[in-house]
């Protein structure tokens, strides 16, 4: 099954639901059983079926299935959140004493969880130049007990090979997690590259339409279930109404990242060019950093991209209000196009200070590339920048 096959029917029909063509949201909390051996078997895993919400649900785990079918993984479950996803993660396989590697570039809420909440269980973090796979593997070669991997980073979209280093902590008997909200499966499968664990926020691409949240994780059966574990516990559950929502906006998902790759490559080289733009971070472009390994591991370099306008943030000001056919928003991966500096947006959670040290302009803008035409986009842009 091809993958824009899998997004339509993955995880559906599963359940007995009288042939209905979709599969319906089950807002019960609860599953009866008149056999008690069955409820039984059931409860103790011994056979398939639903308890109780907080586990899963009958719409829920029609969503995990379709995101196990698209990264290709033998096990997947779901959460409230994307950060809900990586927080239940990380605390499931970090305990005291433990060592985590990963990058100064990750999401700014992954990164608040590294530099503020694991120090404070006792837990050494290394967060390597996201670019020095030298450093990376070495810092691996230590020894460490998980890789945390994201790519393409947010939001200045720098890539990382996911192959290599996952080779490194393997040697190293690390488990390593990648965060593909960027590339989302259509573009990247990180477990093909050797990855145990992917991570999504489907709240962005995924879900596609701004109005629901969660968060997912495929891989690996054994260690996907002690993440289940933990959260089913621990209770970041998501809910029926908004996987529904997800699972229908994942129907689409191929059809709109077709789409916003096309659009984003297109704008990406626009704005290379132009003359009141200082730099522009996108995989796709030739001229950056990480083009090469991104064709390597990509089939598409994705909708976001982030650019800076000569003269620092005070241009920003000036054009970012200009712009029509976009909302000015902290969030990326919809079919509407959304922009924001990083300092509102994603590393709203971080200082100055700590920004400066991730490298990330304070006159940056990341522009989430939505499905509208895009020479509509690229007028918009071109107007906008008149005012600066
Ligand atoms: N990972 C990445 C790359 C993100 O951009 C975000 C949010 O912007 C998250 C994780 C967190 O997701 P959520 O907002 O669903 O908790």
């Amino acid at each position: 099954m091809k993958k824009g096959t899998a997004a339509v029917w993955a995880g559906e029909g599963d359940i007995n639901t009288a042939g209905a063509v979709t599969t319906p949201i089950v807002n019960a909390v609860a599953f009866a059983y008149s056999d008690m051996d069955e409820w039984q078997e059931v409860a103790t895993g011994k056979r398939d079926g639903f308890i109780y919400s907080r586990n899963t649900n009958p719409t829920v785990a029609a969503l995990e299935e379709k995101i196990r079918v698209l990264e290709g993984a033998e096990a997947a479950t779901s959460f409230s959140t994307g950060m809900a996803a990586i927080s239940n993660t990380l605390f499931t396989f970090l305990k005291s004493g433990g060592r985590v590697v990963s990058l100064k570039d990750t999401y700014g809420g992954t990164s608040k969880i590294f530099l503020d909440f694991l120090p404070e269980y006792k837990i050494d973090v290394k967060l390597c130049d996201t670019t020095d796979h030298e450093q990376i593997e070495s810092e691996i070669a230590k020894g460490c007990t998980l890789l945390y991997l994201e790519t393409p980073t947010n939001p200045t979209l720098k890539i990382v090979d996911i192959k290599r280093l996952s080779a490194a902590a393997k040697k190293a008997g690390a488990v390593t997690v990648v965060d593909n909200t960027f590339a989302t499966p259509i573009n990247q499968n990180p477990l093909e590259l050797g990855a145990d664990l992917v991570v999504h926020s489907a709240t962005k691409f995924l879900c596609g339409h701004s109005d629901a949240m969660g968060g997912l994780l495929a891989g690996k059966n054994d260690l996907v279930k002690k993440v289940f574990h933990f959260r089913e516990i621990n209770g970041g559950s998501l809910q029926s109404t908004p996987a529904y929502m997800i699972a229908r906006g994942m129907k689409t998902l191929e059809l709109r990242i077709e789409r916003q790759n096309s659009s984003a490559l297109k704008i990406a080289q626009y704005l290379k060019k132009h003359p009141k733009i200082e730099n522009v971070f996108y995989p796709g472009l030739e001229s950056h950093q990480g083009h090469d390994i991104a064709r390597s591991q990509m089939s598409g370099f994705g909708g976001i991209m982030s650019f800076a306008i000569k003269g620092g943030f005070d241009p920003v000001k000036k054009f970012l209000p200009k712009l029509k056919f976009v909302h000015l928003a902290a969030s990326l991966g919809s079919i509407s196009t959304l922009a924001g500096p990083p300092r509102t947006t994603s590393h709203v959670e971080l200082t100055e200070q700590q920004r400066a040290m991730l490298g990330i302009p304070e006159g940056l803008v990341r522009y989430s590339v939505g499905i509208e035409d895009v020479n509509d986009l690229l007028e918009d842009i071109e107007n906008a920048l008149k005012a600066v």
